[in-house]
């Protein structure tokens, strides 16, 4: 047998293929239809925030590699934003680290925190890039469905205790949720908190939407529970705050051994990353909370405007309380493959999306759900709406 007889992609990452939102994205350009699959915003972030990176570039700043952790003004401005927002307090030196987004801060935690054979629980749907680390550290994935119940998607705390066994490590959380928009309450927090405590489980929890909460639901970090604090990775991400996902600046506030934990992970992966757009990224942790309220509200007025085009077109639609996201179910429109839908809804409707499906195990639990983005501009959203009603006719 030569060394290429035998699949090139090793046994860990063979069941992973293309990313959807790769597939996706090719699809609507190659298509020319309006792209609600992949979420990034279509317009940039505060042009005060663009200007604070155009003046690090220029004055040097960043442009050699950064300190490992990341440099001092963001670490500060992330410990200071932890505990304005949620009276959380961090070590800027010890408790921070600065990663390439939180994709890699997800994927250094697990790399640093598992051992082969270690199983981690996550809510189904996942995304997707949690199944895929939690393979290459050799983990096993065990999930637990989150189920449509009275328009949202729920947890079952029940059914999350019965899958800890002796061989779980961490439990890897994401609230508020992508792809279903769903917050955990205060209740729901607790509960998981207490489990963690009770069953000594790690938790990695990527709050990476945490400014995009809506209505009457509220974020609350996992880590600002009972117990929590020395036992959580929490994870943030510039990407989706400030509307800057090409940048990839992310981080992770953890007590100290778990930070070091990662960081020696993280140092192996990129080692540094984004150097002047950690200046700017610190600025924009810094700007008053009229950006973060004006920044919500635009977001949820566009989730207004898409949850009544997908219901007029006919879609079920769960409305999020959080993200920039909203699951639909296309059953009322007589489909029920979500896979088939999204494949061929460019060409019935020049419209991309995304099936839920690829984020599930239990794939069939997924298939009749479809995801849209709804992080674009007005117009664009009017006009997918457009679109998408022809479906009905
Ligand atoms: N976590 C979740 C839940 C996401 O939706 C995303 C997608 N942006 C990420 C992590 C990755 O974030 P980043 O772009 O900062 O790597
Ligand atoms: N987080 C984005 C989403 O869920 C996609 C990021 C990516 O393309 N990896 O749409």
């Amino acid at each position: 047998m030569t060394s290429t007889s035998r699949p090139l992609l090793n046994r860990r990452l063979a069941e992973f293929g293309t990313t959807i939102f790769a597939e996706m994205s090719a699809l609507a350009l190659s298509t020319g239809s309006i792209n609600l699959g992949q979420g990034f915003p279509d317009t940039d972030g505060p042009e005060e925030v663009r200007e604070a990176a155009v003046r690090a570039l220029r004055d040097g700043r960043g442009n050699q590699y950064p300190p490992g952790p990341g440099v001092p003004e963001l670490r500060t401005a992330i410990s200071a934003h932890q505990q304005r927002r949620y009276g959380l307090s961090y070590d800027p030196d010890t408790e921070v680290l600065v990663t390439a987004g939180a994709t890699e801060a997800i994927a250094a935690a697990l790399l640093a925190l598992l051992e082969p054979g270690d199983e981690v629980i996550a809510f189904e749907p996942y995304y997707d890039s949690y199944a895929a680390c939690i393979a290459m550290a050799g983990g096993t994935r065990v999930p637990v469905t989150l189920r449509p119940h009275e328009g949202s998607f729920r947890l079952d705390l029940d059914e999350l205790r019965a899958a800890v066994t002796d061989r779980t490590r961490l439990l890897l959380i994401n609230t508020p949720h992508n792809p279903t928009g769903t917050v955990l309450t205060r209740a729901e927090l607790a509960a998981v908190a207490e489990l963690a405590v009770e069953r000594d489980l790690l938790v990695v929890t990527d709050e990476v939407y945490e400014h995009l909460v809506f209505d009457d639901a509220e974020h609350l970090p996992l880590a600002g529970f009972p117990g929590m604090r020395e036992r959580t990775v929490t994870i943030g991400s510039a990407g989706k705050t400030f509307s800057f996902t090409g940048w990839k600046v992310g981080w992770v506030t953890a007590a100290s051994g778990l930070v070091t934990a990662v960081r020696s992970a993280k140092q192996f992966l990129t080692y540094v990353s984004s150097g002047p757009f950690q200046y700017a990224v610190a600025e924009a942790l810094a700007l008053p909370d009229g950006y973060f309220t004006a920044f919500r509200e635009d977001m949820l007025a566009k989730r207004d405007l898409l949850a009544a085009g997908l219901t007029e077109a006919g879609f079920e639609v769960f409305r999020p309380a959080g993200t920039y996201f909203i699951t639909t179910d296309i059953r009322p429109l007589g489909e029920s493959d979500g896979f088939a839908f999204c494949r061929a809804l460019p060409e019935r409707a020049g419209v991309v999306a995304i099936p839920n499906a690829v984020f599930y195990d239990h794939r069939e639990a997924g298939a009749p759900f479809v995801r849209f983005a709804f992080c674009k501009r007005t117009e664009v959203l009017d006009e997918a709406v457009k679109r998408l009603k022809s479906l009905a006719g």
